[in-house]
């Protein structure tokens, strides 16, 4: 039976690992995010370990990476970093170390998406063809699966970015260096830290943060309703793990959407509509070994 390699490339580290699925793993590990050239020559040597150690070729490689990244095919750039603020990394191959090492292929989606295929093969989207994957964490982003597929268009959609109205006032500023009241300028755990003076973990379930907190996202989330139907909306990401948010922003949504959208699935469903991944913190890396298992399917 093949086996299959996994890459979760983050700011912080890269985890891969080689397995088949989330109850089959036989190997793992956590490398550090250095410098490009040394950060992918451990991965490959991760790898090339496994397949001398085991005797096993690895069938395919999937590659789940912080973006913003190069995901169009045709480009000269396929499978780089783009503009990163983070030193070193900004234009760096990621694709191309692994392909030079491996004859194999080397599937590549940015981080959010990858999370997204986790979550559609083994987590809580199982058999949705239509569903949106948020991450609400240092940063926020989104990955939409469209008719079966991830949407990526132009690029890939930033919904991370969607403006909100100014719920704290018009001259309130949060932290996107970009702009002003857009989503993740106010509700990443980051700007939590900023307008509460400490960091989101230590803020008590009752405390106000929260509330505002659902605003933003329960708007986010109409939006979001409005703009690509999903059959479902999984919020993962470290602020996410304050599991009481979920009901907040669950009655928040449905009277933003304020009766307008008449689906059983929203209005008598909500639960199971807004839900937590059914991964967890795995979704990434299970993603990114569902690409290498589908990409050595063909
Ligand atoms: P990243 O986005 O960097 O990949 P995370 O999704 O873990 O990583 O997001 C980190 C952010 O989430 C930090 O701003 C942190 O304060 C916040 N965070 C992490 N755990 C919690 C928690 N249990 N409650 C609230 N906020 C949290
Ligand atoms: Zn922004």
């Amino acid at each position: 039976m093949a086996v299959y390699g996994a890459v979760e490339g983050g700011g912080t580290k890269f985890n891969c690992l080689v397995g088949t699925g989330p109850d089959d793993i036989r190997a793992e590990i956590r490398i550090p995010t250095t410098k490009p050239a040394e950060t992918m020559r451990l991965v490959v040597d991760f790898f090339r370990d496994y397949e001398s150690a085991s005797g096993e070729k690895i069938a395919a490689i999937g590659v789940a990476c912080f973006g913003p990244v190069d995901l169009n095919p045709e480009s000269s750039t396929y499978g780089c970093i783009t503009t990163t603020p983070k030193p070193f990394w900004g234009g760096a191959p990621i694709v191309a170390p692994l392909k030079a090492a491996f004859d194999v292929p080397i599937p590549f989606e940015v981080d959010v998406n990858g999370a997204a295929l986790g979550e559609a093969r083994w987590g809580a989207a199982q058999g949705l063809r239509n569903f949106v994957y948020y991450t609400i964490g240092t940063g926020i982003g989104a990955g939409a699966m469209v008719n079966g597929k991830m949407l990526h268009g132009l690029m890939h959609a930033e919904m991370g970015h969607q403006m909100m109205p100014s719920l704290e006032g018009a001259d309130y500023k949060g932290l996107c260096p970009y702009h002003t009241h857009c989503l993740e300028d106010m509700a990443t755990g980051p700007a939590i830290e900023k307008r509460w003076g400490t960091s989101a973990e230590n803020l008590p379930p009752d405390h106000p943060a929260w509330a505002l907190e659902a605003d933003y996202l329960s708007l986010a989330m109409h939006n979001t309703v409005c703009m690509l139907s999903p059959e479902r909306i999984i919020l993962g990401g470290g602020v996410m793990n304050q599991m009481h948010l979920f009901p907040l922003i669950r009655e928040k949504t449905l009277q933003h959407l304020g009766g307008y959208i008449q689906k059983k699935e929203i209005l008598e469903h909500i639960d199971t509509y807004i839900v937590p991944p059914g991964l967890g913190g795995r979704a990434g890396m299970m993603g990114a070994l569902a690409m290498a298992i589908e990409a050595a399917a063909g």
